[in-house]
């Protein structure tokens, strides 16, 4: 084993074992195309119907309301996108989201102001958490969709989802919301929480990567389709079934979702030691929400210090994390989540995201705990602005 600690799980995480071995017979022996009406065909069938149910399980849906995708960016692409064009020959020229999205949402979002829909970007508060109130507000008579997510990538921010969906209800507008880091780390009820849409990737939940779904309530407006061809997935989805990364999102969501209350105070427990012990340090602030957070969510801005660095000096001591800036991109803009949550640009560049889950250990944590402190020091010791900032 090496002693390498993982601490990126909202960036993706590790197939379980158990999930890997449901997944490989789908891989080998049992290759057919679940299309096909020969035995190894109908049993890819009958495994996909399996899957179907365990993801309509995890989210209290039905099994004809789940539609398999290639991943959460396809998902979130599908209800937007889908529902837009369902809907604009009704009128509907309108999107409500928030300012915090990922980028499958916000860039979504961007290609239908192109093509004439307008699109209202919902401010955030400090700690990242969107207003009801300022939902209930942008509504008009062309709105057709709200799309807020569950809870945020970066900062772990959770959303008020159920007030949200109830509004939308009450008004008579559809919402999605991107779940794709809270499906199998918080509980999620589409009934309750009056969702219409919802967008989850198994990678997120140890699963394999390129693999996701899309939850379509029964009797709305179907989401307009992204790709023709074949008559898969009822014909809404075309493009042969990945059968094995559908087992494999099934087995992992149903495993992530036993015992998640044990497991979520075991995270919570580390995630605020990290947090209790990593925000001692000088000019440091925690980003997102103070208990409205994501389990597995600790992400920190140090003044003075550069997060690209940081992380590189972090991987020396075979640590993985991840950044507030540059995130996928290579660009050097900081993250639009932390300047809409009001961070200046130069505090912004100096944000780590340490995202655990129920694989980290108490002792990973001590040795982040020791590690980090001494990073940002030397990178502050070498850093020409810190003279200024530590004494004011
Ligand atoms: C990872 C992620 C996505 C994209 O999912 P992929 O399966 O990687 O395409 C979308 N939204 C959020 C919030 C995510 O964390």
């Amino acid at each position: 084993m090496s002693k390498m600690i993982y601490a990126d799980n909202a960036a993706t995480t590790q197939v379980s074992q158990r999930v890997l071995q449901k997944m490989l017979p789908w891989l080998s022996q049992h290759y057919g195309n679940p299309s096909s009406i020969y035995g190894i065909g109908r049993e890819g069938r009958a495994a996909l119907e399996e899957a179907r149910a365990q993801v309509a399980r995890g989210l209290n849906a039905q099994p004809g309301e789940v539609f398999f995708t290639a991943c959460g960016t396809e998902s979130d692409n599908w209800a937007i996108k889908g529902i837009a064009h369902a809907l604009r020959p009704k009128g509907k020229r309108h999107i409500i989201t928030t300012a915090i999205e990922h980028h499958a949402v916000l860039h979504a979002c961007a290609t239908l102001e192109k093509e004439g829909f307008s699109v209202t970007y919902l401010p955030v508060d400090r700690d990242g958490l969107v207003s009801v109130n300022a939902v209930e507000r942008a509504l008009g008579p062309e709105t057709a969709l709200v799309t807020v997510m569950f809870a945020n990538n970066e900062i772990g921010t959770i959303q008020p989802v159920a007030e949200i969906g109830a509004l939308c209800r009450r008004k008579g507008v559809l919402f999605h919301t991107d779940a794709v880091q809270a499906v199998g780390h918080l509980p999620i009820d589409v009934e309750a929480m009056n969702i219409d849409l919802l967008s989850l990737s198994a990678h997120k939940f140890h699963g394999p990567k390129g693999v996701g779904a899309l939850y379509i309530r029964r009797g709305i407006p179907f989401p307009v389709t992204l790709l023709d061809g074949g008559g898969q997935e009822r014909g809404r989805r075309a493009g042969t079934e990945n059968v094995a990364g559908i087992v494999g999102m099934g087995e992992a969501l149903a495993e992530a979702l036993e015992n998640l209350p044990e497991k979520t105070s075991r995270v919570t427990a580390m995630r605020d030691r990290l947090i209790a012990e990593l925000t001692k340090l000088p000019k440091t602030r925690l980003n997102g929400h103070p208990d409205r957070r994501l389990p597995g969510n600790c992400n920190l801005s140090f003044e003075g210090v550069e997060g690209e660095a940081l992380l590189l000096l972090l991987d020396n001591h075979d640590i993985c994390a991840s950044s507030g800036s540059a995130c996928t991109s290579g660009s050097l803009d900081p993250s639009h989540v932390l300047l809409a949550i009001g961070l200046p640009h130069e505090v912004a560049h100096g944000s780590l995201r340490l995202s655990i889950g129920d694989q980290n250990t108490p002792d990973e944590m001590e040795e982040i705990i020791r590690v980090v402190p001494q990073v940002v020091a030397r990178l502050r010791d070498m850093s020409p602005v810190w003279e200024r900032i530590k004494d004011n």
